[in-house]
């Protein structure tokens, strides 16, 4: 890290500045402008602290309600283009569409995968280093097996959410390429995914 003294960063506006010398507790860490402290004592004091700190972050919010409302856009829009971001945003499109209520938390629990290898997988094979990357190009999420279809054969909710969910069934596509696709079954690729989808969870028909 950059040695930047305080009275630079005070100069140019900087929310840190390091010195490179330890703390009081031993850390080499950046530190606040505003205030002078370690931005490491600062999480250190959070984590020992959280009622405090809870209060204090509802505090700010009461006072700048414009900025609270412009952090949480910020903090919404970053966290949507990271991996965990967009794993939660397509459980959350596949349970809108499937009307399953559960809550993120049990949605992720029925997963047998982590985010970063529902990553993995849709990349695998394509140009894209990351799914946000696909989606920039007019790329989509699109369920092989068509989630009408899951809907229509499965009457367990929790069953047509793994099924729908399951990394097998997910792919990237072109807007385009999905928009013609609508809900067909009948080609061999699809039919293929079927049986093994219905065979993996124990599906009759
Ligand atoms: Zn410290």
């Amino acid at each position: 890290m950059e040695i930047v003294s305080y009275s630079e960063a005070r100069k140019h506006g900087l929310m840190y500045y390091f010195t490179g010398k330890s703390c009081v507790n031993g850390h080499i860490a950046k530190r606040r402008s505003c205030c002078g402290n370690c931005i490491e004592c600062v999480v250190a004091y959070k984590n020992r602290h959280p009622e405090k700190n809870r209060i204090r972050v509802q505090k700010w919010r009461d006072e700048n309600p414009e900025r609270a409302r412009r952090t949480a856009r910020e903090g919404q829009k970053k966290y949507c283009k990271t991996t965990k971001g967009q794993l939660r945003k397509f459980c959350r499109r596949a349970s809108t569409r499937l009307s399953y209520g559960k809550s993120y938390k049990s949605q992720r629990s029925l997963l047998d995968y982590t985010p970063e290898q529902f990553e993995d997988h849709l990349i695998r094979n394509t140009e894209f280093s990351s799914i946000a990357e696909a989606m920039m190009s007019n790329y989509h999420l699109d369920h092989i097996v068509p989630i009408s279809y899951i809907s229509d054969i499965i009457k367990d909710e929790d069953l047509q959410f793994r099924v729908a969910m399951d990394l097998k069934n997910l792919r990237l596509i072109p807007a385009k390429v999905n928009f013609e696709k609508k809900n067909k079954i009948n080609t061999s690729e699809i039919q293929i995914i079927i049986s093994y989808l219905f065979n993996k969870y124990n599906i009759n028909v």
